[in-house]
């Protein structure tokens, strides 16, 4: 499963350097695939949907800090174990049922973040 960050965040700012794929933000600012990753030219989203590497997105988030689940890989290719959820004091780094993937789909992601 894909790690949501739920409404407990007390906005630390703990867990977002820990990211490996640079997938955390802070709450009402954009993002893009290529912040802190490797990844060229377009990416291939969850969705289908291939988008332009630089492109950016509108805040998941505008209350606290927010996982984007296209560059989230549950820490799989790097750590043992998500390390947001290894810092967070709150313990507010949690499994999303809604987003279940398997360890292929993560490492995959991985290797194409990181190529
Ligand atoms: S589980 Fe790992 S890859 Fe996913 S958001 Fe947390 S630190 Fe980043
Ligand atoms: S470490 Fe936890 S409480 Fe701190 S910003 Fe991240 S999710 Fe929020």
């Amino acid at each position: 499963m894909a790690i949501i960050i739920t409404e407990e965040c007390i906005n630390c700012g703990a867990c977002e350097p820990e990211c490996p794929n640079n997938a955390i933000y802070e709450a009402g600012v954009e993002w893009a695939i290529s912040e802190g990753t490797e990844v060229q030219g377009t990416f291939k989203m969850k969705s289908g949907e291939d988008v332009d590497v630089d492109k950016k997105f509108g805040p998941v988030s505008d209350e606290v800090y927010y996982i984007v689940p296209d560059k989230c890989t549950e820490c799989m290719g790097f750590h043992e174990e998500p390390q947001c959820a290894a810092v967070c004091p709150v313990d507010c780094c949690v499994p999303d049922p809604d987003n279940e993937e398997t360890e292929d789909v993560l490492l995959d992601r991985q290797s194409r973040l990181h190529p």
